[in-house]
């Protein structure tokens, strides 16, 4: 079991600033940017490598949620959302998810 999927089932707690049905956002642990949230589905897929092509209305949901988180922290500069995954993306978590970054000017290439 991962830790994403011990913060759904509240075992361990996590900044909640967004939930609905099919997924929950919440505030990273160990933030890269001023706002630096971490929107995950209820339903465990562990990377976008193992996602299959009837995931796509979940995964597709996952940006929507980033976008109205977006709106409600008033990332009005814009904002970088990423999907790390597998050991070359740099994904530390099996449970796929979405990084929402801004509050400050991100850098490009990220390295
Ligand atoms: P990854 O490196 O897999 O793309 O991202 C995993 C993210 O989850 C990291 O940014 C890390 O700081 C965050 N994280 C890991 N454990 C916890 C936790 O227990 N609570 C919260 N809120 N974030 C966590």
């Amino acid at each position: 079991m991962t830790i994403f999927q011990r913060i759904i089932d509240r075992e361990i707690s996590a900044d909640v600033v967004f939930e609905d049905e099919l997924s929950l956002a919440f505030r990273d642990i160990s933030p890269q940017a001023p706002v630096h949230i971490v929107i995950i589905p209820k339903r465990a897929i562990p990377s976008l490598a193992e996602s299959v092509d009837t995931d796509e209305q979940l995964l597709g949901h996952l940006l929507v949620v980033a976008r109205k988180v977006a709106g409600q922290l008033q990332l009005n500069d814009g904002y970088r959302t990423v999907i790390n995954c597998g050991r070359d993306g740099g994904q530390t978590v099996n449970h796929i998810h979405v990084h929402l970054l801004g509050g400050r000017q991100l850098v490009w290439p990220p390295g």
